[in-house]
């Protein structure tokens, strides 16, 4: 089943990679649908334009202290200021301010105009109407304030189109006034367990058979990535069952199937997928776990979406290799189909913890499950320990792991204290 005539070789994981950024890189150029969300429901989005201020930001200069506004070359620990008014949060610009003078005010209120900067509360000294800073205090123009329109001014683009919208971008909107916001239309993302094991996760499974724990998984995994998963009913390993099921994935933006793409008698998704008209990239490459994943394309035969082809991957159905082939491989051609200009996959260096060691796999580049402590002490990298597993099938490790160390395929043994790549997920 694995003889794809074009590819005798199997791929490393960097050209692999490579081949599926392309091929993102490619879909990422086709316009998708904009929609208009309220801005409680935009978390997780994309932005469709850029964000624009509306006004300048912030809006008036304003005080980041409490304590007196003052004009910095007039202030001194010899001269006292007679204090000539009071402003707080909320109130409309207060001044001018007079010559030798000060002006009480509040973190976030409004610098009378006349004022270049404000001395903290706790830098002076204010007896009966006057205040004096207290040595050896200095105070510099411009200190404590930020001048209207320093962060923007009105009409600046804050945020280019394909910023996924975070708490901060959500932040942002609302202090711009934007009560919905335009994004890309979510892909639809049809995900297709195949397997005559697998009853579903309200079953109790009868001898040889097993709960469907893909298709729940990878419906989270596209949701977390902005995708719009569509769950399509578990297909039995038969050709048949196999090409109804491709059918109804026609309007998909993009495919998982899960199982079916081993060497083994019952593994007919490629050949299901070759009748459907699929075109393969690569049908296997050396990574462990994941080595047999398939990355195609289908035809499209029903206008409505914006992509000319359907993006496919079978991934392996094993859920350790499911979950890894999804961040490596799929993830970053579902990132471009939404639109986000963020890249996946992410992946970031840490130490090896102690007592850690493993050997290598020549030839095939490993992910295997492993948990990180990111509380790391300034100025070093966080440590990095496998969770105990067995194999690809052990979802207690993959739900006990945070993230997956990476052991090239020339390493031959990763010992304590190696600095290590992580993928996150
Ligand atoms: P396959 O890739 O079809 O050869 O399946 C490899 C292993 O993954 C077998 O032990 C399957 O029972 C298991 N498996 C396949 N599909 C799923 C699924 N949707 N959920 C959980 N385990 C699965
Ligand atoms: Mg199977």
């Amino acid at each position: 089943m694995k003889s794809t005539p074009a590819s005798p070789a199997l791929l490393g994981y960097d050209e692999a990679a490579a081949l599926v950024a392309e091929r993102a890189t490619r879909l990422a150029k086709f316009r998708r649908p904009v929609e208009s969300v309220a801005l409680a429901d935009a978390l997780g989005r994309v932005l469709a334009r850029p964000l624009a201020a509306d006004l300048d930001q912030p809006p008036f200069s304003r005080s980041t202290r409490d304590g007196y506004a003052c004009r910095a070359a007039e202030a001194s620990a010899h001269t006292p200021l007679s204090i000539a008014g009071t402003t707080r949060a909320g109130l409309a610009p207060s001044g001018p301010l007079p010559l030798h003078a000060a002006w009480e005010i509040m973190t976030g209120a409004p610098v009378p105009s006349g004022a270049d900067a404000v001395i903290m509360l706790e830098h002076v000294e204010a007896t009966a109407g006057r205040v004096r800073l207290l040595p050896p205090r200095t105070v510099e123009r411009g200190e404590n304030i930020v001048a209207q329109g320093a962060q923007a001014h009105a009409g600046d683009r804050l945020l280019p189109a394909g910023t996924r919208i975070h708490s901060a971008q959500i932040a942002l909107a609302a202090s711009c006034g934007c009560e919905s916001l335009p994004v890309f239309a979510r892909p639809r993302v049809a995900i297709l367990a195949t397997g005559d094991e697998l009853v579903s996760v309200a079953s109790v499974p009868a001898p040889g058979q097993i709960r469907n724990s893909n298709a729940p998984m990878l419906a989270a995994m596209v949701a977390e990535a902005g995708g719009e998963p569509i769950v399509l009913p578990t297909a039995a390993d038969t050709p048949s069952a196999l090409d109804v099921a491709l059918a109804q994935a026609a309007d998909a933006d993009l495919l998982l199937i899960t199982g079916g793409v081993s060497a083994g008698k019952f593994d007919l998704v490629e050949p299901a997928l070759l009748r459907a008209g699929a075109r393969f990239h690569f049908t296997g490459i050396r990574i462990q776990p994941g080595k047999p994943l398939v990355f195609g394309e289908l035809p499209r035969t029903r206008t409505g979406s914006h992509t000319p082809t359907i993006p496919i991957f079978g991934l392996p159905g094993n859920p350790v290799s499911s979950a890894v082939t999804f961040l490596l491989f799929a993830a970053p051609v579902l990132a471009a189909l939404t639109g986000s200009l963020e890249s996946a996959p992410r992946f970031a260096l840490a130490r090896m913890a102690p007592h850690a060691s493993r050997h290598g796999k020549p030839g095939l580049t490993r992910f295997l499950p492993a948990h990180c402590n990111f509380s790391a002490p300034p100025g070093q990298l966080p440590e990095v320990a496998f969770v105990p597993w067995h194999g690809s099938g052990d979802l207690a490790a993959l739900a006990r792991s945070n993230c997956f160390l990476v052991i090239p395929e020339d390493a031959h043994n990763l010992e304590p204290g190696a600095i290590v790549r992580i993928l996150l997920p």
